[in-house]
């Protein structure tokens, strides 16, 4: 089969690769029916995470089941389905707990740009839809692997509720996504942070309420002013660098709550100013796990259609395109299809 490999920061090829198999009984291998590139890939794309070596990249997918190995009971050929970014046997007491993300025999998906993927703990890690899905919907299936819930969890860990003021900083898929669910989750004002009009239009879309353009102290002032001096209720931080976690602590009310989800990249925060605000942080990589059946549903039952922030789509041998394109901020995530 083929699949796309990093070589070294902007060296991205697809090419070809062993055909994965059953190495655990526990294992199943799917066949690639979408896949795409994620904003976090792109802090490997960079460099900004070393590369040492050529390694296999990619870890959002949606498949049919291809082959299952001897302990996998919930599945067989033919099925179509979802998994998130990480795998998971969905038994053990993190799981138990809700986060998957943490699963004491689990880890990260790392190979899924690809024509054929080896999914760890297949009965943990997979939901089966009960039937093929219409191809309008794989898009928005897909997103559920990783920024649809994501973004979700950003939300349910700012603690979004019915009437919540929120803010949503980071303008990409998954702050995008992190609006989508606010809404979802009965949010009453939502107040996206973006200065790209494509972005700011899908956020509008999505169920903001507000846009501001402002960013570092004018951002914190213009929040402060949309929600008289008092700040947002819950705050989704969809970045990860120190500036947007700085302005994700500064806009929250006082005793209000932080979700963040953009993977942390030199972030340091001080006991004073928790101390001080009252402010709650949670955050950590998504148990999407948790979310995959209840939000299988909503984008079922056509209620939402968080596909819409792929802007780009390439077949899969064209992946390199794909990269160029999110790094260059040309596109906000490149849908790729074998
Ligand atoms: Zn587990």
């Amino acid at each position: 089969m083929r699949g796309t490999v990093l070589h070294a920061p902007f060296d991205i090829r697809f090419e070809e690769r062993p055909d994965p198999r059953i190495e655990q009984a526990t294992d199943a291998v799917i066949r690639t029916v979408a896949t795409c590139v994620c904003g976090s890939d792109l802090w490997n794309y960079r460099g900004i995470n070393p590369v040492t070596e050529p390694r296999p990249i990619g870890h959002e997918y949606v498949g049919i089941v291809e082959e299952v190995g001897a302990e996998v009971a919930s599945l067989r050929a033919g099925q179509f389905v979802v998994g998130g970014f990480a795998y998971s046997d969905n038994t053990c007491a993190n799981c138990r707990y809700g986060v998957q993300s943490a699963c004491m025999h689990g880890g990260f998906m790392g190979t899924c740009q690809a024509e054929l993927i080896r999914i760890p703990l297949a009965d943990g890690t997979l939901v089966a839809l009960p039937e093929q899905p219409d191809a309008g919907l794989v898009p928005s299936l897909l997103t559920l692997s990783d920024v649809m819930g994501t973004g979700w969890y950003a939300a349910v860990a700012a603690e979004v509720r019915a009437g919540s003021t929120v803010a949503v900083v980071g303008d990409g898929a998954v702050g995008l996504c992190g609006v989508l669910a606010a809404k979802e989750l009965g949010a009453e004002r939502i107040i996206a942070m973006s200065r790209h009009d494509a972005r700011q239009k899908l956020a509008l879309d999505f169920g903001a309420t507000d846009i501001v353009t402002e960013r570092g102290d004018e951002g914190v002032a213009r929040i402060k002013e949309l929600t008289d001096g008092v700040g947002a209720d819950s705050v989704l931080e969809c970045v990860g660098t120190a500036e947007s976690m700085t302005q994700a602590r500064q806009s929250t009310r006082v005793g209000g709550t932080v979700g963040f989800v953009g993977v942390p990249h030199g972030i340091q925060i001080g006991g004073d100013e928790l101390f001080r605000t009252h402010v709650g942080l949670r955050g950590g990589p998504a148990p999407v796990r948790r979310f995959l059946p209840d939000l299988i549903g909503r984008v079922l039952d056509g209620h939402i259609e968080p596909g819409k922030v792929f802007d780009l789509t390439l077949p899969l041998d064209r992946v390199a395109e794909g990269y160029a394109a999110m790094d260059e901020r040309r596109a906000i995530k490149a849908l790729l299809l074998p």
